[in-house]
């Protein structure tokens, strides 16, 4: 079943979450039991992230190694591991850094025949190398143009034009948003205007990258509003769970941790830094609830137990 779909039947504000593949290397059973704590909470989708190869650096005898590496493949096999085993509607990233769009048209393929009937499409960041293309072979530049090969998809278009009648997916397709702004926008607007562009071209939803303050939520969706974009847009939360996080967090995702946050996390011990974290989204979603949001999407990412005290607070 689509997001919009769940979006639109529920009279209620829906939970939904995001977990991460694990590392290569690593078993499923930690990601397959964090998915069975999930379930308990009937999410109506859980999200897979994806990820590109990447260059990594190394330290051996010869001296400092460049590797490219693909550390967390998976995103399909844990989709189709959530809705044969949990019958919970799996979202899997797709990213267009990274891929060719004839990758991505195969894979495209393999989430239809999974029944896989969602998607949300991304850019990706710079994987820090560059993938030589093959001839011939072409690449999404911008989400934009990920939500185009996919609507083209969608009607039964394929990168090859000879491929007459073909049969058509029918993926709806959520995009990402930032009430902060995209770290490589010259202002908010631009960016509001980039997404309404993404919309324009057949994205059904947004998720907005994760924020510590609702009033930035607040105003985007206003300012999306304003700007004629009609879609839902689903806030994105996440639980600070350690002192690290205060830099990890807006290095890694251009956001701001509020200042009465930071202080509350600085002066707790050690012991204590969850229950601050927790308390932090407690008064966070209760807000969003209270003001009927369509949907809380969770990141959890490895670990659900921060985000299940959440939600055991606010009587789930
Ligand atoms: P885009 O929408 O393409 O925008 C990227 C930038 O380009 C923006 O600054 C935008 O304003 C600008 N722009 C857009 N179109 C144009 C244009 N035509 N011309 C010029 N500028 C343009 N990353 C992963 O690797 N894996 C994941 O699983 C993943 N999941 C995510 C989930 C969510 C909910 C969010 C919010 C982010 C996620 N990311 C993930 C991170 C994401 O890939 C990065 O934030 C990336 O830098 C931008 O992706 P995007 O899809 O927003 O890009």
């Amino acid at each position: 079943m689509k997001i919009v779909e769940h979006l639109a039947n529920s009279d209620e504000t829906i939970i939904s979450f995001e977990i991460i593949p694990p590392r290569r290397g690593s078993d499923i059973t930690g990601v397959r039991n964090t998915v069975s704590r999930l379930a308990n909470y009937k999410p109506p989708f859980i999200d897979v992230t994806s990820h590109a190869a990447e260059a990594v650096y190394e330290e051996t005898k010869n001296g400092i190694e460049r590797k490219v590496r693909r550390k967390r493949p998976g995103t399909l096999g844990i989709c189709s591991m959530i809705k044969e085993r949990f019958n919970i509607e799996p979202v899997p990233h797709v990213l267009c850094k990274g891929f060719s769009k004839e990758e991505t048209e195969n894979f495209l393929i393999d989430l239809n025949y999974s029944e896989i009937d969602n998607i949300l499409a991304l850019r990706g960041d710079d994987p820090g190398f560059i993938r030589p293309i093959e001839n011939g072979k072409t690449v999404n530049e911008y989400a934009i143009n990920l939500v185009e090969q996919i609507k083209s998809l969608n009607k039964g278009l394929y990168l090859d034009s000879s491929l007459l009648n073909a049969e058509g997916t029918d993926f709806c397709i959520g995009v990402a948003g930032y009430p902060e702004k995209h770290f490589q926008a010259p202002n908010l607007m631009t960016d509001i205007r980039r997404t309404k562009e993404k919309v324009d071209a057949g994205a059904d939803y947004i998720v907005t990258q994760m924020f510590f303050d609702n009033r930035h939520y607040f105003k985007y969706v206003d300012t999306c509003r304003q700007a004629g974009i009609n879609v839902p847009i689903i806030p994105g939360i996440k639980v600070l769970t350690s002192k690290e996080q205060l830099k990890s967090l807006p290095s890694m995702f251009h956001i701001d941790i509020p200042l009465e946050l930071t202080e509350l996390v600085m002066d707790s011990k050690e012991e204590k830094l969850i229950e601050a974290g927790v308390k932090w989204t407690y008064a966070q979603v209760e807000e969003l609830l209270k003001r009927d949001v369509p949907c809380v999407h969770f990141y959890v990412m490895l670990d659900s137990s921060p985000v299940e005290e959440v939600l055991g607070m606010l009587g789930f």
